[in-house]
């Protein structure tokens, strides 16, 4: 195909046809386009933007580039989430398994982290024996049989995303609305979801900076999925704070199994109360939450998350009613025992799994974080606390790093709670002494206490 006048057509401003967008995403596919025609491309759309069908046409046409899963008739839901990405947010963890407890079938494709965000992949790398890279055959049995999977993309899944976000990462064209609806929708209806919740974070360690551009990316979201015929939500939660107390890759999954056994839920109740007074819903379906930050906030949006899905899918008449329900099944303790069952089932030896979770660290070096005075926390920054893990190598600089799966940050004092003075702000576990040292000293940046 001639593809120049394209890119000159998009330069310039004008509407792109549905079938010419459809043949260029085949094309480039194939190898057919030069990587440095697709940049240009990329870079027109990021400045003229793409409308409403030309997005549509975009995404479908990625969707299509590979394998579609394909999924026995059944009269349980298929359901997933996505997240923007933040610092602590393992939510995917104990979601995917309390889903399936509740009827749903999840097919939960994941990524890995790249510079300060954690990836879902990355921390069940942690777990010995975990398998995260499964073919569809596999996806789609483990489905039908335990309820859930979490695993990567196979390589035959949605290749055209793969090969335009290594370009987008290498041309400076990441943050742009349209790209990012489609390289997300494209995969999750990959997945042949009925609904899907999205997890929007705005804040300092997000994608998004400011809440009104990430209501901007979850209307596009939204809009696009039901167009689609995939009943979309999405929540706008804060990433100016880390979810929950632990960040790193091995404590998420501790945090994440600690989060999954049964409770009382007095706590989370009182939590959805505040959360449903800001709750208003627009033209589009659509719910806007912003989750609290407590030491509950995990908890509050696993639960959060899990509702939504049960009303998009009117399993739930209210989402009242579908918290109660959510709450219920994770005091049970079944989700405990699905997430027991869905590690074995993608090849977990869960007696060393239960052996490494009954340790309190498996880093070298443990230190404390000492708070300089008593007070009120009231900033606990997660960009920094992400950056740090990030250099104690929880994360990547590039997709080549190697991780350490054991460092991390965990028992965050968070904003509103009291420390003593010399009392713990927070713990790193780190490889080595002097790492820990450098840490200790720049997370004292991270914590406020005025
Ligand atoms: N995550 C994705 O999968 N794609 C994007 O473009 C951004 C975040």
């Amino acid at each position: 195909m001639n593809f120049l006048p394209l890119i000159e057509s998009k330069r310039e401003g004008k509407t792109l046809a549905a079938g010419q967008i459809q043949e260029f995403i085949r094309e480039f596919t194939a190898g057919k386009i030069p990587d440095y025609q697709m940049a240009a491309m990329l870079m027109a759309i990021y400045f003229r933007g793409l409308d409403t069908v030309e997005t549509t046409a975009l995404t479908l046409a990625m969707r299509d580039s590979g394998d579609v899963l394909k999924f026995p008739k059944d009269p349980r839901p298929l359901v997933d989430k996505h997240s923007t990405g933040g610092i602590g947010d393992k939510v995917s963890l104990p979601l995917a398994p309390l889903l399936a407890c509740l009827g749903f079938r999840v097919p939960m494709i994941s990524g890995r982290g790249l510079g300060i965000t954690g990836g879902t992949l990355d921390k069940l790398d942690s777990i010995p024996g975990f398998k995260t890279l499964l073919p569809a055959k596999q996806i789609v049995a483990q489905v039908q049989k335990v309820g859930c999977v979490i695993c990567g993309q196979t390589d035959t899944m949605v290749p055209a995303d793969k090969k335009i976000y290594a370009l987008r990462d290498a041309s400076g064209t990441v943050p742009s609305i349209p790209l990012i609806t489609a390289s997300i929708l494209s995969k999750k209806l990959a997945e042949s979801l009925d609904a899907l919740i999205l997890d929007v974070k705005f804040g300092c360690a997000a994608f998004m900076q400011t809440k009104a551009d990430a209501r901007k990316l979850a209307e596009a979201m939204v809009a696009l999925g039901n167009k689609c015929g995939m009943n979309t939500r999405a929540i706008l939660t804060d990433m100016n704070t880390p979810l929950s107390r632990a960040a790193g890759n091995w404590l998420e999954v501790k945090e994440s199994v600690e989060c999954l056994e049964p409770r009382s839920s007095r706590r989370v109740e009182a939590l959805a109360k505040k959360t449903e007074d800001g709750r208003r819903k627009t033209e589009i379906e659509m719910s806007f939450l912003t989750s609290v930050a407590t030491s509950n906030d995990l908890l509050s949006l696993v639960v959060d998350c899990a509702a939504h899905l049960l009303v998009q899918t009117k399993k739930s008449k209210s989402l009242t009613a579908a918290r109660k329900v959510a709450e219920d099944c994770l005091n049970s303790g079944a989700p405990r025992k699905k997430w027991d069952e869905m590690i074995v089932a993608q090849g977990a030896d869960l007696e060393a799994f239960n052996r490494k979770l009954r340790r309190d660290s498996t880093a070298k070096i443990v230190v404390e974080v000492k708070s300089p005075k008593a007070g009120y926390v009231s900033k606990c920054d997660a960009r920094v606390i992400g950056e740090v893990i990030r250099d104690l190598g929880g994360g990547r600089l590039t997709k080549e790093s190697a991780i350490n799966y054991d460092v991390g940050v965990d028992r965050m004092a968070k904003p509103g709670e009291r420390v003593e003075k010399s009392g713990a702000l927070c713990r790193v576990h780190a490889a080595d002494e002097a790492q820990a040292e450098a840490a200790v000293a720049r997370l004292k940046a991270a914590f406020l206490v005025p």
